[in-house]
């Protein structure tokens, strides 16, 4: 797993804040739980670093939508928070399917314009998986394409669900994408794309990425129709080790579940959402409502997004204490939890980590 590097170079328009440090030393962080195995997962974070000292202090924010003027809104003094920490880390959040509030997930994403969202995926050595080579980091548009939240019924049995794609969004998450592969030196940017179907919008993605690209000389740009990318990732996931994917929402959604699945599930794979000024961290997967409760919950994806975030923060020293003890316990393979084939606990694979520390 590879954390962020910040962005500084002012042109780039992609500067970020690494977080907000006391006189003590220690950064706080807004933290929240989230729902269903949200909690039991974030405990598993908790004692982890107050094992490692790691020099943080969680801020517990709540995100219960409450209605304002008839749309959705997160307390402002939860938002307050995270404006204020620049950072926060979050448990999954339920969205209704159908009916009900929006998506809490989606209005975050919104409120603090977290325009990428970067999702690396790496198999982990010592757990089994038909493949032991997967390495890829997926950097999905975050903000807009089909998830712009404009849908309506045209007549009745007939509703539209409107793309939106703009240069503006576009050319923001593909610069970040190519900074970023700079950064991590995977020199190399791929675009995943439909624009043999959607011409214009997968169109206007893939051609703005051939202007961005043009600003980054040192890096090798190419584009994959995204049928042919499921595809060739599952039959050999080697050569996409050495580039950054970028592509559409919803592309990088689907895709970057598959990519999860090759490297043993959604239990593992962790992401960042990155805003110009605030950034969230999150596991890839959701609440898990048939396991929580029940202390099943692996918490590797939200401790390895929490990797992410320290990395963000320039903290790399305690990243790569903690992390390592995170895979040391993977590897080891006494205290994994049930997705991984093991009878641990959440609590007990957690203090398998912290004796690894
Ligand atoms: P899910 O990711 O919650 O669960 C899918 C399957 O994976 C389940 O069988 C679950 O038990 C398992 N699983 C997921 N995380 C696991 C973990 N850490 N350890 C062990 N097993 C794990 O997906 P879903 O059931 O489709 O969604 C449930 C709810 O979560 C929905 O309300 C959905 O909207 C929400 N959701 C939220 C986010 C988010 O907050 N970013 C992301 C995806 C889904």
């Amino acid at each position: 797993i590879r954390g962020y590097a910040t962005v500084t170079k002012e042109e780039d328009k992609v500067a970020t804040f690494k977080g907000s440090k006391g006189s003590d030393g220690k950064f706080t962080v807004s933290l929240i739980e989230g729902d269903g195995i949200g909690p039991e997962i974030a405990q598993s974070v908790k004692d982890i670093y107050s094992a490692a000292d790691v020099p943080i202090m969680w801020e517990p924010i709540d995100v219960t939508p409450t209605l304002k003027e008839g749309r959705t809104v997160i307390p402002d003094e939860s938002i307050a928070s995270i404006k204020k920490n620049f950072i926060a880390l979050k448990g999954p959040l339920a969205t209704p399917v159908g009916k009900g509030h929006v998506s809490l997930n989606l209005t975050l994403r919104r409120t603090f314009n977290l325009f990428a969202n970067v999702r690396p995926c790496k198999s982990i050595a010592g757990y089994k998986t038909p493949y032991d080579n997967v390495d890829t980091v997926l950097i999905r548009e975050n903000t807009e394409g089909e998830y712009s939240g404009i849908e309506h019924v045209v007549v009745d049995g007939v509703v539209q669900s409107i793309k939106l794609i703009t240069r503006e969004a576009s050319e923001r998450v593909l610069r970040y994408a190519f900074q970023y592969a700079q950064d991590i030196g995977k020199n190399k940017v791929r675009v995943v794309h439909k624009a043999t179907i959607m011409k214009m919008s997968d169109g206007l993605f893939l051609s703005t990425a051939r202007d961005v690209a043009k600003d980054f000389p040192n890096i090798e740009f190419d584009a994959e129709l995204l049928d042919n990318a499921c595809l060739r990732i599952t039959t050999d996931p080697a050569p996409y080790a050495d580039k950054v994917l970028v592509m559409p929402n919803l592309y990088g959604d689907i895709l970057s579940d598959m990519c999860a699945g090759l490297i043993g599930g959604l239990g593992l794979t962790p992401s960042g959402n990155i805003g110009d000024e605030c950034s969230i961290f999150e596991a890839v997967h959701g609440s898990a409502p048939d396991i929580a409760g029940k202390a099943l919950a692996n918490p590797t994806a939200l401790l390895l997004s929490s990797i992410m975030m320290l990395r963000h923060m320039g903290l790399n020293k305690e990243a790569e204490r903690v992390e390592s003890a995170i895979f040391k316990t993977l590897a080891e393979g006494k205290a994994l939890t049930g997705d991984l084939g093991g009878k641990a606990k959440t609590h007990e694979y957690a203090q398998a980590i912290i004796d690894n520390l």
